[in-house]
């Protein structure tokens, strides 16, 4: 069975195929619709579905952690940017003191979400069985 889990709700979708014979995916509750219409994109599913099926019941653990990833991804980039703003306003000879402290705080929330970034890339159904 050819399945990939629904983007935003997590259930199983089968693959289905149109009358041009290109691969689709439906999940009716959300009403998502997905087609996948240029050779790379077919390419790059029968690679992952060949993944999945190897290894069916941590694919939805997959998923999820993908998406885990990349919300890390995007909170060390924002957290990233703070530092560089704040650093900018703090300037070098009259720094102020609470933005020097908000500085430090970020610093530490940023060495944080590396560890929990280390945590996820470490756990062995990693990301790069798909790859
Ligand atoms: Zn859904």
């Amino acid at each position: 069975m050819q399945v990939l889990p629904c983007l935003l709700c997590g259930k199983t979708l089968e693959k289905r195929i149109d009358k041009n014979g290109k691969p689709y995916f439906v999940c009716d509750p959300c009403g998502i619709q997905m087609f996948i219409r240029r050779k790379h994109g077919i390419e790059r599913l029968e690679k992952l579905l060949r993944a999945s099926e190897k290894n069916l019941i941590p694919f939805k653990q997959h998923a999820h952690r993908l998406f885990e990833i990349q919300a890390l991804l995007t909170e060390i980039d924002g957290t990233k940017k703070q530092i560089r703003n704040l650093e900018t306003e703090i300037g070098l000879f009259f720094q102020d003191k609470d933005k020097l402290r908000a500085c430090n705080l970020l610093k530490t929330q940023l060495e944080h979400l590396f560890v929990e970034l280390e945590e996820l890339a470490n756990n062995p159904l990693n990301l790069q069985q798909l790859s």
